[in-house]
């Protein structure tokens, strides 16, 4: 069997494992049986929300299963590893073919379509970083042709902290929807500036970690432990209005450009679920080694992570005329130039303190070819080459009605493909100021 020989998997990553649920045995699903992401969800007659996994079409309520006590999913984010795993392979055990569970377990199970979705747990603080070296560099180039790194980028994972209660979950239909914002900026030339609709609205593609085991403040995470404190994964869209941005972001980094709103995918896919796509994490040649706290065996041998990843557009215009929409982007985590190991190490090397929730956003995540950029600014270059959707629409960047969704999923021979589900937003028109 190929999955003992990978690292970190055990029977819940069985290739083999069916389930008595139809719908998660079929090959399409984001939602097979060796998933098991974790959500927030509630019926209409629901006054709380409520844990959840998803699997094929259906959520299982963990505590009508009678696999958990808590309505709290940031308790159950905090599990030692031994109990989180154990309840991985009681929700997978209960859930296969001919389990004698299987009587407890439908009774527990909710159609997704009947059921509302929350943000997957509270979320903490908020920190973004930038992890994609062709991000970075495309962008720098930009406002920097000749030094598109700062001196900085190859040594540290550098971030900011950002704004959480701005942050939504995508939901059905449109997704999550927001009001284009206004803001200040500096038109071109000018010397005095204005206040007005952002005119360069963005989406970038990123992915949303979420802490799950806190530290005490003064006590740094050593990087062999750090993944014990990453509780899993969601697919994350970081809006960014990029007329506003230049303005007001020197000296001291993203501020209204980027907090007024961003969307997360609502399930979980948990680190113990990623363990059959880990890769190993290499540097190309010639660039400097990670100082020792960012550096460990285990993140170079498996500290990547393949997730590959798209982004959809669907306007206005191709909704009415019942189209999908346009796949803009494809591109993989695997490409970043820093893991999650090391930015969990890093944050914390000062003794900053994590809290079970906490969410970190990898920074757009560009692929090193031009197609894989994961915003509007690298892929029209500032808006200065509109792309042309398959309809014939033009766009630079976004306009009111148009919905951005994110897709990731994993695949790898010798395992079942997981996914993420989906991140989907849209931009409605701004309040008139
Ligand atoms: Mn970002």
């Amino acid at each position: 069997m190929i999955a003992a020989s990978v690292g970190g998997t055990d029977a819940t990553h069985d290739p083999g494992l069916q389930s008595w649920l139809e719908s998660a045995n079929d090959p399409a699903t984001d939602f097979p049986i060796q998933n098991l992401p974790f959500g927030r969800f509630r019926r209409a007659d629901d006054m709380d929300w409520r844990i959840g996994v998803a699997i094929g079409d259906q959520v299982l309520d963990l505590r009508r299963a009678r696999l958990i006590e808590s309505y709290d999913m940031n308790l159950i984010m905090r599990l030692a590893k031994e109990p989180r795993q154990a309840l991985r392979a009681a929700i997978s055990n209960g859930l296969q073919s001919g389990s004698p569970l299987e009587k407890q377990f439908r009774e527990a199970l909710v159609p997704q379509s009947r059921v509302e979705l929350s943000l997957p747990c509270r979320i903490g603080d908020y920190t973004d970083f930038y992890t994609s070296i062709h991000h970075a560099t495309t962008v720098g180039r930009q406002f920097r042709p000749d030094n598109p790194l700062l001196p900085n980028y190859k040594w540290l994972p550098t971030g900011y902290h950002g704004r959480s209660s701005s942050i939504a979950v995508s939901r059905r239909g449109l997704g999550h929807t927001f009001k284009r914002p206004a803001g200040q900026t500096m038109p071109a030339g000018a010397t005095t500036p204005v206040v007005g609709p952002t005119a360069r609205l963005d989406y970038e593609l990123e992915l949303g970690f979420f802490i799950s085991r806190p530290n005490v403040v003064g006590e740094p995470i050593p990087i062999e432990d750090a993944e014990d404190h990453v509780f899993g994964v969601a697919l994350f869209n970081d809006w960014t209005a990029r007329d506003i941005q230049p303005w007001e972001y020197q000296p001291l980094g993203p501020f209204l450009s980027k907090n007024f709103a961003s969307t997360l995918s609502p399930w979980m896919v948990t680190m113990d679920a990623l363990a059959p796509f880990r890769s190993p994490f290499k540097r190309p040649n010639g660039d400097p080694a990670p100082l020792p706290y960012l550096e460990s065996a285990s993140n170079r041998d498996r500290g990547a992570i393949d997730i590959e990843l798209e982004v959809w557009i669907q306007t206005e215009k191709m909704r009415a005329e019942r189209l999908a929409g346009d796949r803009l982007t494809a591109s993989n985590y695997a490409d970043a130039y820093w893991t999650v190991a090391q930015l969990v190490a890093h944050h914390t090397v000062n003794g900053c303190n994590l809290c079970d929730g906490d969410l970190f956003g990898s920074g757009t995540l560009s692929g090193p070819r031009p197609d894989q950029a994961g915003s509007l600014l690298e892929l029209t270059q500032g808006g200065k080459k509109p792309i042309t959707l398959s309809n014939g629409e033009v766009r630079g960047f976004l306009e009111d009605g148009d919905t951005i969704i994110l897709r990731g999923y994993c695949q790898r021979d010798g395992f079942r493909r997981i996914g993420l589900g989906e991140c989907r937003g849209t931009v409605q028109a701004g309040r008139r100021l």
